[in-house]
């Protein structure tokens, strides 16, 4: 952990410790803090996990050193896992679907990683299962696998949590976190509940993605233009407990759209898509506990803004809903 007040011996000394700010569109009475995870070296809230998960795995042998990570991944991962890997001694593979964003994959190479693209109809499930065929033709590879190593959660459980709750002096009401592989949501959830069992946890996902499927709700699949969260098969989101979960909500890319450049123009955020989701739930779960529909231990409502926008300016992010590629 990090003050970013004295000199650090390595980038990975800068990761964490992000600001915590005010989203102003939130009831006085029951405020929405989002936690800006741009601020990261690799500019997301995947530096965490890229540090934590690797760090753990040389501790543990579950690599060795000089070895390779192989990693499915949607970017941001990637880039995580490709800045902590470089500075621990590790190659780097990732294999990501072609119709994820082309600036995370040029950071990627740049960061000293390999990608191989995937073709995106075939979905994650697809890259999944070749990160672990190359993994086998490899010597001395392993397959971190975010989707299923509780490393992932961890890192939030050890992170995230303990910085929001203690700049908020454990005021913590509810918990509101779009899920990709849930790491996120399902760290700072368990840390919270461990707090007290009443904390209000939402997860967030696109409109036309399958999570609520975990609740037992019909799902039409669709494809979605918000980028890191949501899924098509919830098989594949092994972190995710629905019993760490109230509700499951789901954002419209239109609404996510439209706060996307809310964000920016009233509130000074360069935060993506999945920022926008969440800043979207995060508010209306506000006037819920302001409103007394949801009964909260605390008033207070905390989100994560996972990245910017500015990796997302090639797909036209701040052009009209429908020049936006998703
Ligand atoms: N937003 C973005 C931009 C992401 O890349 C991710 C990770 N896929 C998430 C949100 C979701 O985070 P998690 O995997 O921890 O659920």
């Amino acid at each position: 952990m990090t003050t970013h007040r004295e000199p650090l011996p390595s980038v990975l000394e800068t990761i964490g410790e992000t600001p915590l700010v005010r989203v102003h569109d939130s009831p006085d009475s029951a405020p929405v803090y989002a936690k800006l995870e741009s601020f990261n070296p690799g500019a997301s809230i995947k530096d965490r996990i890229g540090k934590h998960m690797l760090e753990r795995m040389l501790e543990r042998g579950d690599i060795d050193p000089g070895g390779t990570v192989i990693e499915p991944t949607a970017g941001n991962t990637g880039i995580g896992l490709a800045v902590a890997a470089k500075q621990l001694g590790l190659q780097a593979v990732f294999v990501v679907p072609e119709r994820f964003s082309v600036e995370k994959q040029q950071l990627m190479r740049a960061l000293g990683a390999d990608v191989v693209n995937t073709p995106s109809e075939e979905g994650m499930g697809y890259a999944i299962d070749r990160a672990h065929e190359l993994a086998a033709e490899l010597d001395n590879a392993t397959v971190p696998q975010q989707f299923s190593n509780p490393l992932n959660a961890e890192a939030h459980y050890e992170t995230t949590a303990p910085e929001i709750d203690e700049a908020l002096d454990g005021a913590v009401g509810a918990v509101v976190a779009g899920c990709g592989t849930a790491g996120t949501l399902m760290g700072t959830a368990r840390y919270f509940r461990e707090r007290d069992a009443n904390t209000h946890i939402v997860a967030v996902e696109p409109d036309g993605s399958a999570y609520r499927e975990f609740l037992g709700h019909d799902v039409a699949h669709e494809t979605y233009k918000t980028e890191g969260i949501g899924t098509h098969d919830i098989a594949t989101n092994e972190l995710f407990d629905p019993d760490l979960v109230d509700e499951i909500r789901a954002i419209s890319d239109r609404h996510v759209h439209e706060e996307m450049g809310r964000l920016a123009a009233e509130e000074g955020h360069l935060a993506a898509s999945s920022a926008a989701a969440n800043s979207v739930a995060a508010k209306a779960v506000a006037e819920a506990i302001a409103d007394g529909e949801i009964d909260a231990p605390h008033d207070t409502v905390v989100t994560v803004f996972p990245d910017s926008s500015e990796r997302y300016l090639s797909k036209g992010v701040y052009r009209s809903f429908e020049e936006w590629e998703g």
